[in-house]
């Protein structure tokens, strides 16, 4: 299960730091994030113990997605919302802080919610191309 060094989500999941926990069932957990970007920003993480989200199996994948809609309609009917980020760090790069798989639930609250810079290019066809069997290629040969 585990493929990297304990971190603070293993407490909150074993119960040895203390959360607002707002959901769990038997594979996922979901709680206020501590330091939130808006009012009700909410951490949705698998029970498996894996640091990013490919690495998940998936049937933790299945079990948030599952609960996913569920618990971003719960966030806007709690907090008044009506728009939301859902944001999903994986590796320091990306700006992971804690390497157990979460997805950010950030209502958008008036000027309150997710910072997003966009820098957009523009996809040039042979790239797009290239890019496709590659990506596809790979997809062949997983699973
Ligand atoms: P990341 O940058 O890894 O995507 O986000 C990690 C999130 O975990 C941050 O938003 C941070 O506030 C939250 N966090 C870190 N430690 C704790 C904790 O002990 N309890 C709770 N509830 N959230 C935490």
């Amino acid at each position: 299960m585990s493929n990297h060094p304990e971190t603070i989500f293993d407490k909150i999941l074993a119960g040895e730091i203390p959360c607002h926990r707002v959901y769990e069932d038997d594979q996922v957990l979901a709680f206020l994030d501590i330091g939130p970007l808006s009012s009700g920003h909410t951490l949705v993480i698998p029970k498996e113990r894996k640091a990013q989200l490919d690495q998940l199996s998936d049937d933790a994948a299945a079990a948030i997605g599952r609960v996913m809609p569920r618990l971003c309609r719960a966030v806007m009917k709690a907090t008044g919302a009506t728009a939301y980020n859902v944001l999903q760090n994986n590796g320091a790069s990306a700006h992971q802080a804690v390497m157990h798989v979460h997805f950010h639930i950030i209502p958008r609250l008036g000027p309150d919610g997710l910072g997003i810079r966009w820098n957009p290019s523009s996809l040039n066809g042979d790239d797009a191309a290239d890019l496709v069997r590659a990506i596809t290629e790979a997809l062949a040969q997983d699973g």
